[in-house]
């Protein structure tokens, strides 16, 4: 019988011990792949594929690729959501007897990816991890990079959901029988299924402060997962941070992206959202820190003062703040730097770069520390410095280190007595070999004659032929003859050869000794040096956000707990910057209790969904401890924050926008009443009496739950709501009409309108005239045919026996504003004249003065 090659076999087994791993062989100076693994990354990679003869009649399909360049490969798979694992030959095949013996080193994934260079990178590559029980689930997630890990518990499948949705993993260790919720399945994750969670015991190191069991086999696990897959320590894991979804403004996954807070709907792009306007950071440390912050606003007054604080600080001392940019701008990824310490991959340019934005540390807490204020002046006491290290590293490390460890060029001159050395024995043989061509050229008379070096034959002397005769017989060994000339050597020249190159290769590889201690030395400081760069990142932030509060003409919101929101003057941060300053139109906004909803109508274009997402944005920025684009503002701290926004714009594969639209607001009504709800445009999509209904039902409720809502419609007949929801409140986007034209004033003022301009905006859009001229005579016609109806309103009372007990609320009206409300509803209008009216206006007035 045909059986595989004894190598085939070993592929095999190996293969078989990594399923759903592309297995990249070490065959030599290729990594190659075979079979089906050789089919795919053929066509992934677009390299040739070819075959083998692996014993079998049939030849074995195979591609590879280059063993020292196989980096771009792997990373364009692990980019297309492959796992790769890399196999090398663990001994010498020369001493090999039978197959080389090989192994499995190390696994890839997109979420434990490590290799690229350190760049400029201002995000988190995260690997999350979620186990349930019964009743509740928890998630960790790390950036193997950073070495940051963090854990939660959650109490529902669909929190659970959104929260890995926020983190937003690039891969995600499951329990092995974990069944892919529909709304993950849609985001692409790439799962990594768990055969057997480890032993909690023995990560007990990491978990012993987590507060539930579930909490400590979550992170076990993917600590399990994480050495399986880098197979070596990391030691630069930091200490695993619980986090409760109730610490933070709770925002779920479409608001986030219809308030555009990381990427743009449309082009999915950072320029435009949010982020990258307030993006300020001159680290990328100081990026990641942003995006976490923006991820996850506070809900504590005291934190949120804090960072307020040290913005208020940076914003007032423009020079300091200009002079901690300087240093920041130097200032490498420590954070990353550190991973790559750890795992043993950092080279010596690194170690380089590590050691010159350690050396600016004392220098920016020298700077902090004179100012006066007590938060700087604490910032500036608890930022560490580690001059021992930095001035070994400085004795140590040459300027200018290359990038390979394998070729010397690392250690500095005088820091190593026997490096010294082997240095000098270098030079002098150097020095010798220059000597000993200018005596050979005086003893033969040979003025082009040169001692020259190359890599197989070693020192040489070089001849032209011409020269040849003059040559002494015996003294010199031909080695080597070239078209012009020949080359020889002679037996001192060889023995010096011996020298330098003994010298060469020691020191190459005492260098390599030495930077390997001085690597071990840099990882004891793994953890001091990692409490820095946090204290950097978050400087870096902060006086990011004051530059921004500058530039932009910002202002410091009031936090508060609750009660009233707040806004004068307020402004979208990306709109205006788009428009331009002063071309934006700004906007109050109030919402309290008694003023609970505001039903927006108004056109097309007007500017209701800028206006809502303004609030949003207003709310968010403040509660993650930023300055706000506004006149004056006072927030009250709130707990979540839902969206309805803009459904035409985004269509979720395989849904209706109608469909996607009622899922959001079914995800809405988690809300309470220390929430913020805006819905844009509701009951689009059906038609309009469903539309309408729907809608009516939806602010119905949102009205009876007390949460501050925003909503705009384009069902101007809903206004009538405003009649029968106290605490609802109609206003409208102003628009001027003059003559056939409409201009739109971007004003919110009270009231509704009744137009809603379809057909103006078609007549913008130049359809034809034709088509808008007989659009305006079928409006005409369902106006006189089809009078608009008054919705029935079910009253608070109503719903309130009808759904779910709900606190009745105080109406906080006194006698006096009853009486004042009675006689203006008494009031005949068209009966009172002027004068009248501002005698009756004046009693009221002294009746609610009057006992004040
Ligand atoms: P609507 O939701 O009413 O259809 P949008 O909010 O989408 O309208 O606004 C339409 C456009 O008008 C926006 O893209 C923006 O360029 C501009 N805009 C909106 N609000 C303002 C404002 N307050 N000041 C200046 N321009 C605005």
């Amino acid at each position: 019988m045909e059986t595989y090659t004894p190598m085939i076999q070993q592929y095999l087994a190996l293969k078989e011990s990594v399923p759903g791993f592309l297995l990249f062989f070490r065959l030599g100076d290729f990594y190659e792949l075979f079979f089906d693994d050789a089919k795919l990354a053929a066509q992934e990679l677009e390299i040739t594929l070819t075959g083998r003869d692996g014993g079998l009649k049939e030849r074995i399909p195979m591609c590879g690729v280059p063993y020292h360049s196989y980096q771009p490969y792997v990373k364009k798979l692990i980019e297309k959501g492959y796992k790769v694992a890399i196999c090398e030959q663990v001994e010498d095949p020369r001493e090999a007897k039978g197959v080389v013996k090989r192994e499995i080193v190390r696994l890839i994934t997109p979420g434990t990816y490590f290799d690229e260079e350190i760049g400029h990178e201002k995000e988190n590559r995260f690997i999350a991890a979620v186990l349930g029980d019964e009743k509740n689930y928890a998630i960790a997630h790390c950036d193997i990079t950073t070495g940051e890990i963090s854990v939660t518990q959650v109490q529902s499948m669909e929190i659970c959901v959104e929260e890995i949705l926020a983190i937003n993993p690039a891969e995600l260790v499951v329990d092995k029988d974990w069944v892919t919720p529909a709304a993950l399945v849609q985001n692409r994750l790439v799962l990594s299924p768990l055969k057997e969670w480890p032993d909690v015991q023995s990560y007990e190191r990491f978990t012993s402060h987590l507060a539930t069991p579930l909490l400590q086999q979550v992170t076990a696990g993917l600590l399990y997962y994480l050495e399986e897959t880098q197979r070596k320590s990391l030691d630069h894991l930091q200490p695993v941070k619980q986090y409760e979804r109730e610490q933070y403004l709770a925002m779920d996954v479409s608001a986030r992206r219809n308030l555009e807070l990381f990427e743009t709907i449309r082009e999915k792009k950072k320029r435009g959202s949010l982020l990258w306007l307030i993006d300020g950071t001159r680290t990328a440390m100081g990026g990641r820190l942003l995006r976490q912050w923006l991820e996850k606003p506070l809900r504590s007054i005291p934190e949120i003062t804090r960072r307020q604080e040290v913005v208020h600080f940076f914003l007032h001392h423009f020079f300091e703040r200009e002079e901690l940019r300087g240093y920041l701008s130097q200032m490498y990824d420590l954070e990353r730097l550190l991973g790559r310490v750890a795992v043993g991959m950092v080279n010596g340019r690194e170690m380089v770069h590590l050691r010159e934005s350690l050396k600016l540390i004392p220098v920016i807490k020298q700077m902090l520390s004179t100012q006066e204020d007590p938060i700087i002046q604490e910032i500036a006491q608890s930022v560490s410095e580690i001059p021992e290290l930095v001035e070994r590293l400085d004795v140590a490390l040459v300027d200018e280190p290359p990038i390979s460890l394998k070729e010397g060029g690392l250690i500095r001159r005088g820091y190593h007595e026997e490096l010294d050395k082997l240095h000098d024995a270098r030079t002098n043989g150097k020095t010798w070999i220059a000597q000993l061509e200018a005596e050979e050229r005086t003893r033969t008379g040979i003025k082009n004659l040169k001692v020259g070096f190359n890599k197989v034959f070693g020192y040489y002397i070089e001849i032209t032929k011409g020269n040849l005769k003059h040559l002494e017989e015996g003294r010199y060994e031909r080695k080597q003859t070239l078209t012009n000339s020949e080359r020889f050597i002679t037996p001192e020249l060889k023995e010096k050869e011996a020298l330098i190159l003994g010298a060469e290769e020691k020191i190459i590889d005492l260098e390599y000794e030495l930077f390997i201690k001085l690597r071990d030395q840099v990882k004891e400081y793994v953890e001091l040096i990692q409490s820095i760069a946090h204290q950097i990142a978050a400087l870096d932030v902060l006086q990011g956000l004051a530059q921004i509060a500058e530039g932009e003409g910002w202002i410091r919101p009031h936090i508060v707990d609750d009660g009233a929101l707040i806004i004068e003057q307020g402004r979208h941060p990306v709109v205006e910057a788009v428009v331009g300053k002063g071309q934006f139109i700004a906007n109050d906004t109030f919402l309290d209790q008694e003023q609970s909803t505001l039903l927006i109508t108004g056109p097309n274009m007007a500017g209701k969904s800028t206006y809502m997402r303004q609030v949003a944005l207003i709310v968010i920025l403040a509660q993650m401890g930023s300055y706000v684009p506004a006149a004056e503002a006072t927030i009250p701290l709130v707990d979540q924050l839902f969206t309805r926004i803009g459904a035409a714009d985004d269509l979720v594969a395989g849904q209706s926008t109608f469909m996607v639209e009622m899922a959001e607001i079914k995800s809405t009504t988690a809300a309470t009443g220390r929430s913020l709800v805006l819905i844009d445009e509701i009951g689009r999509g059906t038609s309009t009496a469903d539309g309408m209904a729907i809608a009516q039902a939806v602010v119905e409720y949102f009205h009876q739950l007390g949460c501050k809502t925003l909503i705009s419609t384009h069902y101007h007949e809903l206004a009538a709501l405003e009649q029968h929801l106290p605490h609802l409140r109609n206003v409208h986007m102003a628009v001027e009409e003059r003559q056939d034209e409409v201009i739109f004033l971007r004003k919110l003022v009270p009231g509704a309108t009744n137009e809603s301009y379809g057909i103006y905006c078609a007549e913008i859009a130049k359809l034809p005239i034709s088509i808008v001229a007989r659009a305006r005579e079928l409006l005409q016609h369902y106006r006189e045919t089809h009078p608009v109806a008054v919705p029935q309103v079910m009253t608070i009372q109503e719903q309130v026996e009808r759904t779910k007990p709900l606190e009745p609320r105080e109406t906080q009206l006194g006698q006096k504003e009853r009486e004042v409300l009675k006689q203006l509803a008494q009031l005949e209008l068209i009966t009172t004249t002027p004068l009248d009216a501002l005698q009756w206006l004046y009693r009221l007035q002294q009746m609610m003065k009057d006992g004040e």
